[in-house]
Parts: C-alpha cells; sequence; structure tokens
C-alpha cells in the first residue's frame, strides 16, 4: 500500500512539506489542497508588483498544479477548502466550489497559515477594502489601480506589509497615508531603529499618523472616509488593511489538536502536533524562540520553509528536526531599510537575561571608498556571559548582512567575545578591515571587561535633564562642532585633547561624544589614564539625536539646529 500524505495548504509550508516528502519517499501518494487558486508563489514579491518593481506577474508564480504533478508527481487541488479532519478514521473533509470531496491520509501535514487580522471598525463591511496575502488579493489591488486610478491611499497598520505596500502606492504615484495605532512605525523595532525608514517615508511624501486608530469607516460615492479616535478624518479612493495575522487554527481545532497559549498550533521539534500522524509548520503554528527556548509566534518566510521541510520529511519516514527561530527579518522603504534578529532589549530583559545593549554607527565599507553608508547596529547581549542575545540595525546597503552575521553567531552561542574576533571579507568595496559586527561586539566587550566607560544616550539626557552644570565634551572637528552640538558642550578636538587638558575640570566626570562612538572612546581612555572621570556616550552624537528625538528633548545648538 502506498503511504497517503496530505498536505493542507500549498504556499511556503506546504509547498516545501509536500516537496521534501517526495524527496523521501517516492512511492507516497502525496496530495495538496490549497482554498485559493495558486500554490508555491513568491508572496513576499507581491508588493513589489504592484509598484512595478517586479513587471512579469508570473515571475512570482514557481508553479502549479500541472509543473507540481510533473517534476513531484504530486496531486495539487486548488480551490479546495478542507474544512475538517475526522482523525479517527483519518480523513479530511473538503470542498471544491459545492462539491463535497473525502481525503483518507496516513500522514497528514497542516501549512494553512494565518488569517488576516481585521480591527473593529465601524462601517468596515460597508466600504472597499483590500488585504495582501494571496495572488488574488495582488491581482485585485493591481486591477482597482489600474481601473479606477485612484489618487490617494490609506493603509491601516505600519508593519511590515503597511511599509512595503506603502512604497508600492509611492511607486504608483498615488498621495498615501498610512495610520498605526501604536507610537512607532514598525512597533517590534526600537523607535532609534525605525526612524530610518519613518524619515524616508517622511522625505517621500507619505503622511504617517502613528498613536492613532481609524475607528469608522464610511462611503460617500467613490470616496472612503476614515474616522479616527485623533479626531480627524481622512478622504480616501483606495484602502488597505495591514494590522497583523494570527494562525488561522479552525481547521486543527477539528482534530482536538493543542492549540498553545499564543493562538497558535503547538508542535514539538518534529513539527509534530498532539495528534497522531498530524504535523504542522508554518504561520500556524506556534514555534520555539532559540534564545528564550520558549514558544513565539513567527510568521516569516524562511522559517515557514524550513518548518514545512522538516513536516514533510518526517511525514515520509525521515528523520529531520527543527530547531527554532531566531525571527531574523528585514524590510525597506526606498533606500532605507531596518533588519533585526533574536531578541530586542525589552524582550531580553522581560525573559530573565540581564541584558545590556551599545550602539555603533560604521559604513558599510570603507569610507573612503565611494558611496560609503552608514550602518546603526543595537546589538543585545548577557551581561554576566557575553552571550549575543538580539540585534536590530537600519541603514541603506549592508544592514543585511551585519544582521545576518550576528544571527548565525546567535545561533552558534557565540559571545561578544568571539563577534569581535572572526574575520569577514574585505577589500574597500566590499567592507572594513574592522567589519561594522567585529566593531559592535568590541564595544559590547570592552565593556563587559570594564575597560571602556560607555554610557547610554538615554542616561546622558536624563542626567542633562537633571542638571545644567555638567562637564560636556565635543571631541569633533570644529566644523562638525558649529553644524551640532549638545548644548553647552565645549569643544576640543580629540588630537588636540592633551595640550588643553587644563580645560578640564578634574573634580566633577566629563561626558564625551564624538559623532559615532570611535574618537570618544580614544578620548575617554586617555582621560582615564590621566586620572579625570570619563564617560563616552555609546553611538556618539548621532544617537544622542535619535534618542532626543524620541524623548522631544530640545538638546542642540548649532547651525543645523
Ligand atoms: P505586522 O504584525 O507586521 O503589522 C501590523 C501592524 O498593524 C502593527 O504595527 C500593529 O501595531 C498595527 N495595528 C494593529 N491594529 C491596528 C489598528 N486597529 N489600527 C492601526 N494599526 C494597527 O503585520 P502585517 O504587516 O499585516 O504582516 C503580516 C505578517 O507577515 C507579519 O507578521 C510579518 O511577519 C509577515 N511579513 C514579513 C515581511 C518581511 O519580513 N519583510 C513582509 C511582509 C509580511
Amino acid at each position: 500500500m502506498k503511504k497517503k500524505i496530505l498536505v493542507i495548504g500549498g504556499v511556503a509550508a506546504g509547498a516545501s512539506a509536500a516537496a521534501k516528502a517526495r524527496r523521501i519517499d517516492e512511492d507516497a501518494q502525496i496530495t495538496i489542497l490549497e482554498k485559493n487558486g495558486y500554490i508555491s508563489f513568491a508572496n513576499c514579491g507581491m508588493p513589489y508588483y504592484i509598484g512595478d518593481v517586479i513587471k512579469n506577474r508570473s515571475a512570482l508564480l514557481f508553479h502549479n498544479e500541472k509543473s507540481f504533478k510533473k517534476r513531484f508527481n504530486i496531486d495539487v487541488y486548488t480551490k479546495t477548502t478542507a474544512y475538517r479532519i475526522d482523525s479517527k478514521q483519518k480523513l479530511v473533509y473538503a470542498r471544491k466550489n459545492e462539491e463535497e470531496l473525502i481525503f483518507p491520509y496516513d500522514k497528514l501535514i497542516l501549512c494553512n497559515g494565518a488569517k488576516t487580522v481585521i480591527p473593529e471598525i465601524e462601517g468596515i463591511e460597508t466600504v472597499p477594502y483590500f488585504t495582501l496575502r494571496s495572488i488574488e488579493d495582488m491581482d485585485n489591488i493591481k486591477s482597482y489601480i489600474i481601473d479606477k486610478s485612484p489618487k490617494s491611499a490609506t493603509i491601516i497598520g505600519a508593519g511590515y506589509i503597511g511599509i512595503e505596500t506603502a512604497e508600492a502606492l509611492v511607486n504608483c504615484n498615488l498621495n498615501v497615508s498610512i495610520v498605526e495605532a501604536l507610537p512607532n512605525i514598525l512597533p517590534t523595532f526600537s523607535q532609534e531603529i525605525s526612524e530610518k525608514i519613518y524619515n524616508q517615508m517622511i522625505l517621500d511624501g507619505v503622511k504617517v499618523y502613528t498613536n492613532t486608530k481609524v475607528v469608522k469607516a464610511s462611503l460617500n460615492n467613490q470616496n472612503i472616509t476614515l474616522t479616527t479616535d485623533s479626531g480627524f478624518s481622512l478622504d480616501t479612493d483606495l484602502l488597505i488593511i495591514s494590522t497583523g495575522v494570527k494562525p488561522d487554527i479552525e481547521l486543527a481545532m477539528t482534530a482536538g489538536i493543542e492549540i498553545g497559549d499564543l493562538g497558535g498550533v503547538r508542535v514539538n521539534e518534529k513539527m509534530e502536533t498532539s495528534v497522531v500522524d498530524i504535523y504542522a509548520a508554518g504561520d500556524l503554528v506556534e514555534k520555539k524562540n532559540i534564545v528564550t527556548q520558549r514558544y513565539c509566534l513567527a510568521p516569516l518566510a524562511g522559517p515557514a520553509n524550513r518548518e514545512g521541510k522538516v513536516a514533510g520529511c518526517n511525514a515520509a519516514g525521515g528523520h529531520m528536526v527543527y530547531s527554532g527561530t531566531l525571527r531574523t527579518a528585514i524590510v525597506s522603504f526606498g533606500p532605507a531599510c531596518c533588519a533585526q534578529t533574536g531578541l530586542s532589549y525589552e524582550e531580553a530583559i522581560k525573559n530573565g537575561f540581564d541584558a545590556d545593549f551599545v550602539y555603533t554607527e560604521d559604513p558599510h565599507h570603507v569610507e573612503y571608498y565611494p558611496t560609503a553608508k552608514y550602518i546603526f547596529i543595537k546589538l543585545i547581549f548577557d551581561k554576566k556571559t557575553g552571550k549575543i542575545l538580539g540585534a536590530q540595525a537600519s541603514g541603506e546597503i549592508g544592514v543585511e548582512r551585519r544582521i545576518d552575521i550576528i544571527s548565525t553567531a546567535i545561533y552558534a552561542n557565540l559571545t561578544v567575545y568571539d563577534l569581535e574576533k572572526i574575520d569577514f571579507c574585505y577589500s574597500p568595496p566590499f567592507g572594513s578591515a574592522k567589519d561594522p559586527a567585529n566593531i559592535a561586539a568590541s564595544v559590547a566587550a570592552n565593556l563587559l571587561r570594564g575597560v571602556s566607560y560607555i554610557i547610554k544616550p538615554q542616561i546622558f539626557l536624563q542626567i542633562i535633564q537633571k542638571q545644567d552644570d555638567i562637564q560636556i565634551l565635543d571631541v569633533r572637528t570644529r566644523l562638525e562642532y558649529k553644524t551640532i552640538h549638545v548644548k553647552n558642550a565645549i569643544n576640543i578636538y580629540v588630537n588636540d585633547l592633551r595640550e588643553s587638558l587644563h580645560l578640564l575640570n578634574n573634580k566633577s566626570p566629563i561626558y564625551v561624544y564624538c559623532a559615532v562612538g570611535y574618537r570618544g572612546h580614544i578620548a575617554t581612555k586617555m582621560l582615564r589614564n590621566l586620572g579625570f572621570e570619563a564617560y563616552n556616550v555609546s553611538g556618539g552624537i548621532e544617537s544622542i539625536k535619535r534618542i532626543a528625538k524620541i524623548q522631544n528633548m530640545e538638546v542642540f545648538d548649532g547651525s543645523n539646529t
């Protein structure tokens, strides 16, 4: 008897599961049921097709029923919705149009994903709106833009899809507004990181409303009016909702499968659910966070692919284990991009780590080679062990490389002492002898060794607020100082410091800063060696600017303030 492997859902996890099962067992009878019209498509590419960056729609469609059958000998039923599992009889009940279908299985793999959360908005059912999860959604948005020529668009939710769709709609020459309920766009990022994308959006004419919820929607002719809880209304021709997703667990519940506290299907490292012979993978499941070893939700394409592969392998009689996710992710708007891996500082503290962080900002390749772009890194680590717990970074080019380096380091359980020593590719067009990832780790390692005296910009600003007679030393050039400096800071260029010590008071602390932290470190070390109590502000004036902006503090003087 041929083993019957039935897969529900045919996108990232499902298509990977089915294809892997075939590679393990050539004889198995493998079937995919997919409720939409397409399988194995590039859902991450959809905003770029809407924005005309990807011109060829078919480039997003890797396979169809025929090609999947031909290459993998897998039967695909599209537009077929599975609605009940009888785990005793090992049957799945499904509907294709009006037709009732029953599929027997020996092994069942659930990869039916997540569904868009639509917030409670009075009248939302009376206005046309779009979500962006399927090829059908993408086609509907594209046709609406072509057929109705909207002038304006509003996006509710400034998460990953919201930002990528905003970029696409700007590319389509629409006036774009984005409304976010929380105080910042991209709320899983620290604000000092996500501000890179925020600034770019403002520069490109997007109206960004944070701390704002849409409470009412109504339609007047073709025009949608959105009323917000911030006391203003928005008129828009096109409305997109991207307010997050949650695991689509209804089908799993018909089989009595255990659901975790976060609302996803619970699986073990083999991707087995609590019901025998049923596996699950992708956005549907709760997965282990590698750093905390606790369950988390991570509706991302990379983990879904890997989990699908593990589920497919094990269902077909092979043996694979999924070790979990670091939730590594990147998002961009125009040239600006933000990426993250592992835990944020707040998550690290919440999970009981004795965590700390440092800021660094260094060019993606040597500065003297043309077109160097700075990368701002927030590296989060454990104070006792030096273990790297997470990182977030913003910039333009090269952000992805540093976050990928750090995610690999976390996966390998490395410490900041390891990361500062690893060799990376270097020649002037590609990097620096001391890579930004080495430098971030080195700054953290020196802090832990007690050989550098870093103060976070947050603490520095608190001190400024409380005391106005502190010694602040700007060790940048005169020109940099004149452009912008912290109020009451004196300027002694780092190279002139030894000859100018008489200008400093050795009876009180000196708060040193430069542009991004490096010259400040040299000056601080020199002052410490000479008996001064000096502290270097982490990430220099660039990070002071970011934090002061978040805290609404006016602490700068100079021609550029
Ligand atoms: P998301 O969780 O990334 O963002 C949802 C946003 O909507 C959040 O900022 C949230 O605060 C906001 N929000 C929630 N309710 C709101 C309300 N009533 N009014 C205004 N704002 C509200 O979700 P998404 O953008 O819908 O994306 C879905 C999933 O797809 C994400 O979890 C993401 O992991 C994945 N994805 C990832 C990428 C990538 O990695 N580049 C790209 C696209 C999608």
